[in-house]
């Protein structure tokens, strides 16, 4: 991959590009005999950081060190050429890439990849809306085939109300780029009936945020492959330790890894994770053979959402125990879904793990702790649905909106995935910008709360939501007889 005209190689670069050979043959036989065999736990606490990187390169640390640095400086003109020719690794200026980001990145790219035969690689973003620009804005290149077409793609209409402002404004109303909703996404029909000559991709999201609207990954992978198209999927609220969309047939995940992959609330970070060969149909090597890597070194260059090297850090630090906080926040969601469904001033409740919801099914047969079965807690695999669920309260958006404010330790806020529990009324936050109509679309009742559990013990996360329903609940019994 080169980042412009053909470079001429001299005698002294080709010494740098042959010495990159070797290290690179190195790295990947290291990630392919040693890291791709290790448990999950163990590629989430070191990644591809080793003792002989912290011996030869920085000084012993233990710890992946935060490179706050702008750049990068070469031994020599040789060098400089080679590198900034993209023939050997190297991290050139903060913008493109840095040694910080580059432990973050490979972390992720091996937790994603966990279980999946294939290589995957990540690009590092700012956030979980610049990974989702960076992985849709190279298919959606104007000039296709030598022509000028329309495009189009194909996405879930129940997702984050980021993306659908993302799909619907910057790309639909902005710049003509047609956005097809696909409002059943369990129904393959809906999804094939949208799909024509200019389609670029699909774009799934699952389970989604708050709707945990589900579908069957393999069965859309399958119909998008058959249109030699990429199938793109933000499983941001499943997190790699429930599922790994890329093992079921995926091109490309993004994860806005500020939520429940770090938990701890230190930041907005982003990640975009591809597998080597993606299908599409845009005539471009480089992007299909290592697409984040493409995204990394060139488009994201030129545009510049990158994510900052201490961040990075953080982030990494907070993905080490991802298994275990995980399954524990799976459990006390469980717990608390299972208590709601039981008060008289729940109207719904929506939790992926509770049987009585309409998708359980589906969900179960992705949704699992990534190796349950070597835990000795469970010795067999286990479903686990996440953190991340929804209520309806009775008595309508007002009552909604009593409940919500009687909340005392549960924080209110525009948040999901942290290890405080967190509530919010996706109505008037999250949902508020896309209006009626587009709530409607992606099923946002206006008095559904949507709550995301914490590690706090359940009796307590009870506790505070059964205040708040019985004050609500007196209220309104007052009401019905007056
Ligand atoms: C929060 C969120 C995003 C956006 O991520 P940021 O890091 O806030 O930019 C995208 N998708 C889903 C499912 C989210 O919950």
């Amino acid at each position: 991959m080169s980042g412009g005209e053909e470079v001429q190689v001299t005698p002294g670069m080709q010494e740098y590009i042959d010495k990159a050979g070797d290290y690179l043959a190195r790295r990947d036989k290291y990630i392919r005999e040693v890291v791709k065999k290790w448990k999950f736990d163990t590629i989430a606490v070191h990644g591809l950081y080793n003792v002989e990187d912290a011996i030869e390169d920085y000084q012993g640390s233990i710890i992946e060190p935060i490179f706050m640095s702008t750049a990068q400086a070469y031994r020599d003109s040789d060098e400089m050429a080679a590198a900034l020719g993209y023939m050997i690794p190297t991290w050139c200026y903060s913008r493109i890439a840095n040694p910080s980001t580059y432990y973050y990145e490979w972390t992720l790219a091996l937790l994603e990849g966990y279980g999946f035969d294939g290589v995957t690689e990540c690009c590092s973003t700012s956030s979980g809306m610049a990974a989702i620009m960076t992985a849709v804005q190279p298919f959606l290149v104007h000039r296709f085939h030598n022509k000028i077409e329309p495009r189009n793609f194909v996405a879930t209409a129940q997702c984050y109300g980021g993306t659908f402002q993302q799909f619907n404004v910057r790309l639909m109303e902005e710049r003509d780029i047609e956005c097809r909703w696909v409002t059943d996404p369990t129904n393959i029909d809906d999804w094939a009936s949208k799909i024509d000559e200019n389609t670029r991709f699909l774009y799934g999201e699952l389970p989604s945020n708050p709707g945990l609207s589900f579908f069957d990954i393999k069965v859309v992978a399958d119909l998008a492959h058959s249109h030699n198209l990429p199938l793109i999927v933000d499983s941001t609220v499943a997190t790699p330790a429930l599922l790994r969309p890329i093992q079921h047939g995926a091109d490309i995940v993004v994860q806005s890894v500020t939520k429940s992959i770090t938990s701890s609330g230190f930041g907005v970070c982003g990640a975009v994770i591809a597998r080597s060969g993606i299908v599409t149909n845009i005539d471009n090597d480089a992007l299909k053979n290592n697409f984040s890597i493409y995204t990394k070194y060139l488009p994201n260059r030129d545009y510049g959402p990158n994510l900052h090297p201490m961040q990075a850090i953080m982030s990494l630090n907070d993905m080490r125990t991802l298994r275990t906080k995980m399954d524990l926040l799976s459990r006390n969601t469980m717990k608390v879904a299972e208590y709601l469904k039981m008060h008289p001033q729940v109207e719904s409740v929506e939790y992926l793990g509770l049987p009585s919801h309409p998708l359980h099914e589906l969900a179960s047969e992705y949704m699992w702790l990534v190796d349950a079965e070597h835990d000795e807690n469970y010795g067999q695999p286990v479903n686990r649905y996440g953190h991340l669920m929804s209520f309806c309260v009775k008595g309508g958006p007002q009552v909604t909106r009593e409940f919500f404010d009687g909340l005392q330790r549960i924080w209110r806020a525009t948040d999901l995935g942290r290890i405080k529990s967190v509530a919010t009324i996706p109505a008037i936050s999250t949902h508020q910008q896309q209006g009626e109509a587009g709530r409607c679309l992606a099923n946002i009742p206006p008095n559904m709360v949507r709550l995301c559990v914490g590690a706090e013990h359940p009796d307590d996360t009870i506790a505070d939501l059964d205040q708040a329903l019985n004050r609500v609940g007196s209220k309104t019994a007052v009401a019905a007889t007056a």
